[in-house]
């Protein structure tokens, strides 16, 4: 099942408080990030954040641990795999 790229989603997904998602990417992508809201999530298929709806990051590079398996989408869309930062 397709995850919704919704602000609903959004706010459940636990991307921004993984040990993955490093402080100095957070900072990287930001702009983007606010762009890409301002716009609208569904007007975009790059998106520094939510990664089980869009592309892998273009910044996450190490696994250093993945929150997905306690995410709410995660068990809301059935998904059954993790780390969709670097995949
Ligand atoms: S997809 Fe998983 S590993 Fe990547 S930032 Fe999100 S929670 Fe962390
Ligand atoms: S399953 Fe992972 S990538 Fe998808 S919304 Fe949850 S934490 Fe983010």
């Amino acid at each position: 099942m397709q995850v919704e790229r919704s602000r609903e989603n959004l706010k459940e997904c636990q991307c921004m408080h993984c040990p993955s998602y490093t402080t100095g990417c957070k900072i990287k992508s930001m702009p983007e990030n606010i762009m890409n809201l301002m716009e609208g999530l569904s007007e975009t298929d790059h998106f520094e954040c939510m990664f089980c709806a869009y592309e892998k990051s273009n910044c996450i590079k190490e696994n250093k641990g993945c929150l997905c398996e306690d995410c709410p989408v995660h068990k809301k869309y059935g998904l059954e795999q993790e780390s969709y930062c670097l995949r």
